[in-house]
This record gives C-alpha cells, sequence and structure tokens, in this order.
C-alpha cells in the first residue's frame, strides 16, 4: 500500500499496535504464571484485563474510521515476547526469574509507550478527538503499569539471589591463565 496520507501511516500504526496487542493477550497469562512474587502475579494478571480493554479501545477506533480491524504483524513485539520465552527456558532461581520477567515487561510496556504517545499525537493532529481519547487512556495504563513495575524491581526481595551468586562465584572461580584471558 501506497502511504499518501498521514491518515494512511497512523492506519498502518494502528495495525501494528493492534498485532502487537493481541500477542501480548497469549504471552501475559504465562507470564503471570511464571512470575513468583504474588504482587508480580497480580501485576500481570491486572495487566492482562487491561490489555482486553485496549484491543476493544482500538476496535472502536477501527470502527470509526471504517476500516476493518486487522493487525499487521508486529515483528518488535514478536521479538520481545521472544527473548522473554528464551529467558524464561533457562534455569534461573525465582528471584532471578522475577527480575527478568520484570525486565521484559518494562521493554514491552515502553514499546507500547512509543505507539501510543505517537497514535495519540498523530489523532490529535488529525482531528480524531475520540480516538485521541480512546489511545490517550491506553497511553496512561502502558505508563502506570511500567511504573507499578519499577516499584516492583525495587520491592524485589534479592537475598537468596544474592546468596547464590556469592556461592557460584567461589566455585566458579576461573583459573588464572583463564582470568588473564578474559582481562585482555
Ligand atoms: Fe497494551
Ligand atoms: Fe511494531
Ligand atoms: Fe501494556
Amino acid at each position: 500500500m501506497k502511504l499518501e496520507l498521514m491518515e494512511d501511516f497512523y492506519i498502518e500504526e494502528l495495525k501494528d499496535i493492534f498485532d502487537a496487542e493481541k500477542q501480548l493477550l497469549k504471552a501475559l497469562p504465562r507470564m503471570a504464571e511464571a512470575a513468583s512474587s504474588p504482587e508480580l502475579r497480580e501485576a500481570f494478571e491486572m495487566h492482562l484485563k487491561e490489555t482486553e480493554e485496549q484491543i476493544t479501545r482500538l476496535k472502536q477506533v477501527f470502527k470509526r474510521l471504517e476500516e476493518p480491524a486487522k493487525g499487521k504483524k508486529c515483528k518488535a513485539m514478536a521479538g520481545l515476547i521472544k527473548e522473554a520465552e528464551e529467558f524464561l527456558s533457562e534455569d534461573a532461581v525465582p528471584e532471578i526469574i522475577d527480575v527478568g520477567l520484570i525486565t521484559a515487561a518494562q521493554k514491552v510496556e515502553h514499546y507500547e509507550i512509543a505507539s501510543y504517545g505517537c497514535l495519540a499525537t498523530f489523532a490529535k493532529l488529525l482531528g480524531f478527538a475520540e480516538d485521541k481519547e480512546l489511545l490517550g487512556r491506553t497511553l496512561q495504563e502502558e505508563k502506570a503499569t511500567d511504573g507499578k513495575l519499577t516499584m516492583l524491581a525495587e520491592s524485589l526481595n534479592l537475598d537468596a539471589a544474592e546468596g547464590e551468586t556469592l556461592e557460584d562465584e567461589a566455585e566458579e572461580e576461573a583459573p588464572e591463565g583463564e582470568q588473564e584471558e578474559a582481562m585482555r
């Protein structure tokens, strides 16, 4: 499709985030399940519900534009989710799994914040006040989720993971030759 108008670009970007949200709808339950902190699990579960509403809002926007609510594969979200899945397949203690989940989730939220931030601005430029309101509401939810994840990261109890790290360091002290190699 040749993009000539701002509205064409706006629709393309809506399709991208629509697909991204649908990918997240599938990934979030798995992330909630993998979380060991009950607060983190709850945060993922709550954001899953918000994600459902966000998808409904996007459908409303498509409807108003008289465009089919159809996504276009968001490769960035696919990549972020793939990284999260790869991390979850690693052997990690529960505390570190939570740290990794928070990191993966914040990367996702930041992608969404960038997308909805642009979309809300474009809606305003195009004079689509209703869209601006809907997209702005989602933008606030993504920002709030990001903030909550930062708070959870700050309140994580890393005692168990710290203990493990010290022991591992003693065990895994590399032979001298290798250390020199590593320092070069
Ligand atoms: Fe979202
Ligand atoms: Fe994308
Ligand atoms: Fe989100």
